[in-house]
């Protein structure tokens, strides 16, 4: 079987990008949109600050065009995630669902990073009924209600401050006795008069009939002025951070503590001579649509430069 020469593997801001320059560079790109077609964007609303949409455009709309003009240039788009590689061999070898193998001569990971949430029970049985990752998604449906968020960084400062646009009360759960997110953040949380910061309490599980309706809590745990209270709300927001999907990659793919793919200087290039990684995957930092796009560029002009290196040295043998 001809090797791919390009493999997109994601389709964020990054992936489609890839796709677009690769494709008109001629190196005929295939781009699996893995299990969230579209990635993030998806699941959010109104995007502002994306640079040419001086009125805003939906996060969907946003992802369709974007999809639309990597097939415009003949970006070979498929449905199915990457679920095992071998990075070892070239050229490169890869499983699709489990069931499909196929080949390339590079590879650009773009796979993004999905939201962390704290592993309780109660999270997944009240999932879609009260508990969310996302604010600007679902904070709509909490007009006039009571919410939680939880996190102390600048997304959970963030969210709270957007859902107090919203919602009669906003609480911020936060593990520690202080906020992690940056001065001008904690400031805007501390002068909104809806907002409620909840210090050294975590969630121990959540209560309702059908929706969330409390969540039971517990302050100083572990100590010796431990108390477990119950708070009355009707959402549950997650903002305690993002996980990379990388685990399919770790064998092969040096990565940071928290799983971030880690690149070559100012490269998109990997540990891996032929992989790169664009997005959010790659980037704790920014974690942006727009830069996630940039990185999508750069990793495509990245990979034409490998594969021509690679051919005249071929050629020169
Ligand atoms: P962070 O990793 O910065 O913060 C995560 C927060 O969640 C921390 O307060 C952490 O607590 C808490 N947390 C983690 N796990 C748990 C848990 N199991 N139970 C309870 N709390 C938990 O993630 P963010 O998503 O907030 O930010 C990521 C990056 O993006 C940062 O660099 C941030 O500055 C940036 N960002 C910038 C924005 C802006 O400038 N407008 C907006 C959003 C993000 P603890 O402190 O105890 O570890």
């Amino acid at each position: 079987m001809t090797p791919i020469d390009c493999l997109i593997i994601g389709s964020g801001p990054a992936g489609y990008t890839a796709a677009i320059y690769a494709s008109r560079a001629n190196l005929s790109p295939v781009l699996y949109e893995g299990q969230q077609p579209g990635g993030q964007l998806t699941i959010t609303t109104e995007v502002e600050n994306f640079p040419g949409y001086p009125d805003g455009i939906t996060g969907p709309k946003l992802m369709e065009d974007l999809r639309k003009q990597a097939m415009r240039f003949g970006a070979d788009i498929r449905t199915g995630y990457v679920s095992d590689v071998d990075f070892s061999t070239r050229p490169f070898k890869l499983t699709i669902d489990n069931s499909t193998e196929i080949f390339a001569n590079s590879v650009i990971i773009a796979t993004g990073a999905s939201a962390k949430y704290l592993g309780i029970d109660s999270e997944e049985k009240y999932r879609g009924l009260g508990v969310s990752a996302c604010a600007t998604c679902d904070g709509f449906f909490y007009r006039e209600r009571t919410v939680a968020v939880v996190g102390g960084g600048d997304t959970a400062c963030e969210e709270a401050l957007y859902l107090s646009s919203i919602a009669k009360k906003v609480y911020l759960i936060v593990r520690k006795d202080h906020l992690r997110a940056s001065k001008v953040m904690q400031q805007r949380v501390a002068e909104n008069e809806k907002i409620s910061i909840l210090f050294n309490t975590n969630t121990e599980s959540l209560f309702g009939e059908e929706f969330v309706e409390g969540a039971h809590l517990v302050e100083f745990k572990g100590t010796p002025e431990e108390r477990r209270f119950d708070l009355p709300i009707d959402g549950f927001f997650l903002a305690i951070g993002h996980k990379p999907n990388t685990d399919v990659f770790a064998k092969y793919i040096e990565l940071d503590d928290a799983g971030y793919i880690k690149q070559k200087g100012i490269t998109t290039e990997t540990n891996i001579p032929g992989v790169f990684a664009a997005g959010d995957v790659a980037d704790p930092y920014y974690r942006q649509a727009i830069s996630a796009a940039g990185m999508g560029c750069r990793a495509a002009i990245d990979v034409e430069r490998f594969l021509s290196a690679a051919r005249s040295n071929a050629k020169s043998i």
